[in-house]
Formats: C-alpha cells, sequence, structure tokens
C-alpha cells in the first residue's frame, strides 16, 4: 500500500485556485505534478460531496443528499478500503467526516479526538467551528500522519467555505483564503513527497459570488484536482473536465487498494498514468 496524503480544501472554486495557488501551479509549469478540472457532482453541498470524494458514489447511491441529513454510511470509502486492507486511516478534518465515517451525531467530548475506538478513521481529530484555522488543520494531520505514520491521511481545512459564505467568492477574503492555503501546502507537501507519499489536493463544490454553493453553475460546483504520484504523468491536463465521482476509484488506484465494487472502474479512469 502507498501511503496517501488528501487535502480537501472546502469551497475551493476552480478558477480560484488556479488564479491563486501559485506553488501547486509551479509544480505543474515545472512539470512535477498533474492538474485536472473535476466536474462537480450535484448538489455542490458539504455533506454530500464529503461523502462523494470518498466513496466515489453519487448522492442518490450513498443517500446524503443534503447538510441536515446525519448519519454514518454504510457503503465503502476509502477509509474503509484502506483499514480493510491493512493500513491505518487518519484525518484532521470537519466534524462532519466524523459522522460519516466514525459515529453520529458528533458529540464533542467523546469524538472530538479519537484514536481506534471504532469507526474507519483510526486516529483523528475532528474541529466543528467553521472558523478553526487551517494552519491547525494542517499541523493536526500532519501530527497523525507522523505519530500513527498512517497510510491514508485527510487533511480538511475550512477556511476559504467560511470566507465565500461571508463575503462571495468575487472578494478579497476569499481570495486571501484560498491564497494562505496555498502557502499552507507548499510547507507540507515537500516533507510528504520526502516521505513517499502521493499527495492529492482538491475540493467538495465552489462558491458563488451570493456566497452560495448546491447547485449547477461552473462556479459551484467545479473543483481543481493537483495529483503528485509516480503512476500519474504529470502536466496540465484541463482542456476537458473529469467527473468527481473519478477521485475515489483514482486514490484506491493511487494507493494501491482494491476499489470497492461501487466504485466506476479504476481502469477506465481518465486521467493519463505514467
Ligand atoms: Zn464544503
Amino acid at each position: 500500500m502507498k501511503k496517501t496524503v488528501f487535502v480537501l480544501l472546502d469551497a475551493c472554486q476552480y478558477e480560484s485556485a488556479t488564479r491563486n495557488l501559485g506553488y501547486l501551479e509551479h509544480m505543474i509549469d515545472a512539470g512535477s505534478a498533474a492538474k485536472y478540472k473535476v466536474k462537480g457532482e450535484l448538489p455542490s453541498l458539504s455533506r454530500p460531496m464529503y461523502a462523494t470524494l470518498m466513496t466515489g458514489l453519487p448522492a442518490s447511491s450513498h443517500g446524503i443528499l443534503c447538510n441536515e441529513i446525519v448519519k454514518t454510511l454504510t457503503c465503502d470509502s476509502l477509509f474503509s478500503l484502506c483499514q480493510a486492507q491493512g493500513g491505518v486511516t487518519a484525518a484532521a478534518a470537519y466534524h462532519w467526516m466524523s459522522e460519516l465515517y466514525n459515529v453520529s451525531p458528533f458529540a464533542v467530548p467523546r469524538d472530538r479526538i479519537r484514536h481506534g475506538q471504532g469507526g474507519h478513521i483510526d486516529h483523528g481529530i475532528f474541529y466543528w467551528e467553521d472558523m478553526y484555522p487551517d494552519s491547525h488543520v494542517f499541523s493536526d494531520g500532519e501530527y497523525l500522519r507522523k505519530t500513527y505514520d498512517a497510510d491514508f491521511t485527510l487533511i480538511h481545512s475550512m477556511s476559504i467555505d467560511y470566507m465565500g459564505h461571508q463575503h462571495g467568492c468575487d472578494s478579497s477574503e476569499y481570495e486571501l483564503a484560498v491564497s494562505n492555503a496555498g502557502c499552507l501546502i507548499s510547507r507540507f507537501v515537500p516533507g510528504w513527497l520526502e516521505d513517499g507519499c502521493n499527495v492529492v489536493v482538491t475540493a467538495d463544490h465552489g462558491m458563488n459570488r451570493f456566497g452560495i454553493h448546491g447547485g449547477t453553475d461552473a462556479i459551484q460546483r467545479n473543483t481543481p484536482l493537483y495529483i503528485f504520484s509516480d503512476k500519474v504523468k504529470n502536466g496540465r491536463f484541463t482542456d476537458r473536465e473529469i467527473s468527481q465521482l473519478w477521485v475515489a476509484p483514482l486514490v484506491a488506484r493511487l494507493m494501491e487498494i482494491e476499489p470497492s465494487k461501487a466504485m466506476l472502474d479504476p481502469k477506465q479512469i481518465p486521467i493519463a498514468f505514467v
């Protein structure tokens, strides 16, 4: 199994990522990573897409149709597959991830920090305030990855989403939040690559100028996908959109784990492999 870090920048639009994630764009220019444009699934809401990104299933299949549906998934996800195949899973993430993959509803004293207490995230540090600093999320995730030698580590930041809801996507606040996340990524990726990890950076959905997402236009649903992996051909492959349903089987393939039977066939993934 190949270790993997999955960075989920909540609500990071494709266009804003392209404008502001200078380090990642540099790595594409330098031929050291791959970039794709993802056409997000619908509804372009957080909890449904947290489920879609990890399970590879559309909302109508996994059943998380809006943010208000609070339940723990019973279908396979990257977490459950990694765990079942002998891997260690970790997440520094918003508490909805704990609800989807460990236990629901979230109870702060019980679920804020979890280690091997059941569920598919073995080691978790979960936050519940949307303004929890991205710097802390990345540090929480790195702590878990290193301390527990995690095979699959999810790092899920919320500042971009928070600023988008407060000020809309055309605001300096939203753009700065994306830029700041890019700086944080640049501080961690070299170490992850040195440790032999795949690195995947993407988002659950975008944001519009009214501070809304959930709908169908490109700014609400298109997200970036940056990949560092020796299995993927490096370069900018953004001339066509790939479906968000491909993200989970792609990660399974990069990790060298068996995908779930319900995922799209990893042999058909429309990505240039080495
Ligand atoms: Zn979100």
